[in-house]
């Protein structure tokens, strides 16, 4: 199996909606309004102060605020100061309570995360993610119109040839061996699952070319079973925020499994996966316009100036299109713009 770059881990269409009600939902308001005051203290004791390691549970405490999901996109806070968690010796308790305070913190960020491989049905999905190894999502939303387009079901594409599917898919790279892995799927679904893809588990990972990560993206997005997405963003970011020592895929999907709900799992994964595009980047994490800083044992691994971490913001956060031709509606709503289709210029 190729290994993945920014595996897309797309899930389905209409995501947003549904985890901005949920959001929004979460706290009541009394509640809510004082997080948020607390929240507010929090931000201009940091600023102020640069506070030392011990002043830090101060700020975490204060930092739960969950505001309401339906707010346009959220522009990531200018942090100016603000004091690294020290979590080593945090407790099992601790940890849960810190992981589960970044996943709401990211959900008011994120209100309309959603897969960011564009498909309408299961058979697209398996398809877009195989197709998302060392690529972006974009590179395949931009390529799978055409693809689905010529060969629009399983049968049409176990029967293709394989030459034209190549031409097709050229632009997202590796094009030889992900025209074998997709005719070689698309086999397998004909003759071992009826032309349909399975919704379990231990089915997907008999298809050629799908390990447990492109499973879960499928069953979390296709089918609304809750699944972990460890994909490159995913496993950057849980090591930086010491939720996980393990750097085994298998290992960390269990380690961070264990730390949420099931029914959390597949948002916890858009939400991780969305930071980690838009503001924790591998290279150059943008420490200083992160709004979970003072949650994170990582702070100032990347730039933590503000303004020019704010620079370094990608898709909508940074004032760009998304990865999506076909986005959410809710995403639209919250200001998001759509991604151009291949070959479209300016
Ligand atoms: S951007 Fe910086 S502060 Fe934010 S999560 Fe990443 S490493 Fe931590």
């Amino acid at each position: 199996m190729v290994a993945r770059r920014d595996s897309a881990l797309g899930e389905q269409g209409v995501g947003g909606g549904k985890k901005t009600a949920k959001a929004a939902g979460k706290a009541p308001v009394e509640k809510r309004a004082s997080a948020k005051k607390a929240a507010k203290k929090a931000t201009e004791t940091a600023a102020k102060k640069a506070a030392p390691v011990r002043k830090a549970a101060a700020v975490k405490k204060a930092v739960v605020a969950p505001e309401k999901a339906s707010a346009p996109v959220k522009k990531a806070s200018a942090t100016k100061k603000v004091a690294p968690k020290p979590p080593r010796n945090e407790s099992q308790t601790a940890l849960v309570r810190r992981a589960r305070r970044i996943n709401r913190e990211l959900a008011e960020v994120f209100p309309y995360a959603h897969p960011e491989l564009d498909f309408e049905n299961p058979f697209q999905l398996i398809v877009a993610t195989v197709l998302s190894a060392q690529t972006t999502d974009l590179r395949v939303n931009q390529t799978t119109p055409a693809l689905f387009a010529k060969y629009p079901t399983p049968e049409d594409l176990a029967a293709a040839n394989p030459e034209e599917v190549e031409e097709i898919l050229r632009p997202t790279g590796f094009f030889r061996a992900k025209t074998k892995s997709v005719i070689g799927l698309s086999k397998a679904l004909v003759e071992n699952f009826g032309g349909e893809v399975p919704g379990r588990l231990d089915d997907l990972v008999t298809l050629p070319g799908v390990g447990r990560k492109t499973a879960f993206v499928v069953l979390g997005n296709a089918f609304g079973r809750p699944g972990i997405t460890a994909d490159t963003h995913f496993m950057r970011l849980v090591r930086r925020w010491q939720w996980t020592d393990e750097t085994d895929p298998d290992k960390i999907e269990a380690a961070v499994s264990a730390l949420f709900p099931k029914s959390d799992w597949t948002d916890l994964s858009h939400h991780v996966i969305w930071h980690g595009r838009r503001i924790c980047h591998a290279r150059k994490p943008a420490c200083g316009a992160c709004p979970i800083a003072p949650l994170c044992p990582a702070y100032g691994e990347g730039e933590t100036d503000p303004e020019k971490a704010q620079k370094l913001l990608k898709y909508e956060k940074g004032g760009f299109p998304g990865q999506r031709l076909n986005p959410p509606q809710a995403y639209l709503d919250a200001g998001g713009k759509a991604a151009p289709p291949l070959g479209a210029t300016g």
